[in-house]
C-alpha cells in the first residue's frame, strides 16, 4: 500500500479520521491486475484505490460507483 498522501492535494494523512482510502469500480485493466498479483501472491496498491484528506474524502466516496479516471476527471476542479 502506498503511503497515505491525498491523491487530490497532496497532504499527508496523519489521522485516518481525517480522511481515508477510497476503493472504486474496476475497469478492465485493473481486474487484470487483481490476477496478475493473486497469481504472484503479491501485494501492492491496486490501481483503483487512492487516499483521500478530509476534504477531499467525501467528494470522491460519493463518486466511487465511477472508475479511478473519471473521477480524477471530476475532481480536478475542486
Ligand atoms: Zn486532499
Amino acid at each position: 500500500m502506498r503511503p497515505p498522501f491525498c491523491r487530490i492535494c497532496d497532504k499527508k494523512l496523519v489521522d485516518m479520521e481525517n480522511g481515508g482510502l477510497i476503493y472504486f469500480k474496476k475497469r478492465s485493466s485493473d481486474k487484470k491486475w487483481d490476477k496478475k498479483m493473486k497469481k504472484k501472491r503479491m501485494n501492492g496498491h491496486p490501481p483503483y484505490a487512492d487516499w483521500f484528506c478530509n476534504n477531499h474524502y467525501q467528494k470522491a466516496n460519493e463518486l466511487k460507483h465511477l472508475t479511478i479516471d473519471k473521477v480524477m476527471e471530476a475532481l480536478k476542479g475542486i
